[in-house]
């Protein structure tokens, strides 16, 4: 938590600056190999980023319908059925925002009344906190423990009171790659039925699984009706800086979120529209080579990890490794990333700023995969000289 800043409201109060523009800066300072936040230091297809070239030369250059361009909702809808035999109307059910973290946003701020309660898993990404915050509401957090990632069903049952509004869901979930087993999932969803609570579910990262399968939870029996699905196109085809993403809801919740996004950003930019409608509808070869070369990537950095000597929890899905940096005699998560970048050249993020009480995720570090091999070759062999001089 940083100091009081005189400016700023109260409910934002103790936010600071989030910890991937610290670290994304000291890397940049420090010249350092960058496995703190998470964008790939790789572009996606040559045919998408064509299809965003094309649309601008076309005269795709102006606000679009509010919602979102309709053949991006089209290609979303076909993406949905692709995939997890999902029907959503694209025109009522589909809405496109300016990324993940929007769309997060705009569901916050148009269901929440001031006073209502979300139910956040913890370690959680950043934004969610900041966005309960803003939307006047209360987050009731339930943990989750290493090393998979577990949480208690007692927990979750006691966060739920009168008050709540939704559940907050990230399956497959940042910072800890854990994938959401399909009995949590079922466990979540039978009491989100039985307290007749909404699910806000984000799977951002749903492509990226190498152990298990993603499932969303609107899949689940009378699920569809309560869940707000949100993904993004950042992490599937690594343009994380074109900012696309969506939400799959029913229409009268869709209606509801719609109300603030036209206040939010009314619409996102017209020709990432076309080029992530052209994405979406790749085939099955792209998808394919997208998780085995993440796969490759992930025990790249994993072995080398463990070479390095930390304890590594390797991730089930997302772009996330974490590790236990005990082993290497430190114990403080963010004095150890604070000093990486000037002490060995490497960049990470420290997770335990992604709990109310610190002292859950001291012990860990968070490292980012999404990196070409000779930065994660580089950022290993920096590594070594963490090994106590004397081993
Ligand atoms: N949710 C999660 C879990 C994320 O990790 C991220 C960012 N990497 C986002 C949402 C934000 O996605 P976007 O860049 O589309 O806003
Ligand atoms: N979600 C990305 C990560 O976890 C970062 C997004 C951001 O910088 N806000 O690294």
């Amino acid at each position: 938590m940083s100091s009081r800043q005189p400016y700023l409201n109260a409910r934002l109060q103790g936010f600071g600056t989030t910890i991937f523009t610290e670290m994304t800066g000291l890397a940049i300072e420090h010249n350092a190999l960058n496995l703190g936040q998470g964008f790939p230091d790789f572009d996606g297809p040559e045919s998408v980023k064509e299809a965003a070239i094309e649309a601008i030369r076309a005269g795709n250059n102006q606000y679009c319908r509010m919602a979102g361009l309709p053949p991006l909702a089209q290609a979303i809808a076909a993406h949905q059925a692709r995939f997890y035999g999902l029907r959503y109307d694209p025109l009522s059910e589909i809405t496109v925002y300016s990324g993940a973290t929007e769309a997060i946003f705009a569901t916050l701020q148009a269901l929440c009344e001031v006073g209502d309660e979300i139910v956040l898993f913890e370690p959680y990404y950043d934004s969610y906190r900041a966005s309960v915050s803003m939307a006047g509401a209360t987050p009731r957090m339930v943990t989750l423990r290493p090393p998979e990632f577990t949480y208690d069903p007692a927990d979750l049952e006691a966060a739920i009171t009168p008050k709540t509004r939704a559940i907050l869901l990230n399956t497959p979930h940042n910072p800890s790659g854990k994938v959401f087993s399909r009995a949590e999932l079922e466990h979540i969803a039978a009491l989100a039925r039985e307290h007749d609570i909404l699910v806000i579910s984000d799977e951002v990262y749903e492509h990226l699984v190498y152990e298990g399968e993603h499932l969303p939870i609107s899949s689940l029996p009378g699920m569809r009706e309560r869940t707000i699905q949100i993904s993004s196109s950042g992490k599937t085809f690594s343009f994380t800086g074109w900012k696309v993403g969506w939400t799959c809801a029913p229409p009268a919740i869709s209606a509801a979120i719609r109300c603030a996004h036209q206040f939010i950003t009314f619409c996102t930019a017209t020709p990432f529209q076309h080029a992530i409608a052209h994405a979406l509808g790749l085939g099955d070869d792209f998808y394919g080579e997208l998780v085995a070369d993440y796969g490759r990537r992930r025990d790249r950095l994993c072995t080398g990890l463990a070479r390095a000597g930390f304890e590594v929890l390797t991730p089930a899905g997302t772009y996330f490794a974490l590790t236990d940096i005990r082993p290497l005699g430190y114990d403080d998560d963010v004095e150890f990333c604070r000093m990486l970048p000037a002490r060995v050249g490497v960049a990470a993020i420290p997770p335990s700023v992604f709990y109310e009480g610190r002292h859950e995720g001291r012990h860990l570090v968070r490292w980012a995969f999404c990196k070409s091999d000779p930065v994660l070759d580089g950022a290993v062999e920096r590594l070594q000289k963490l090994r106590p001089a004397a081993s």
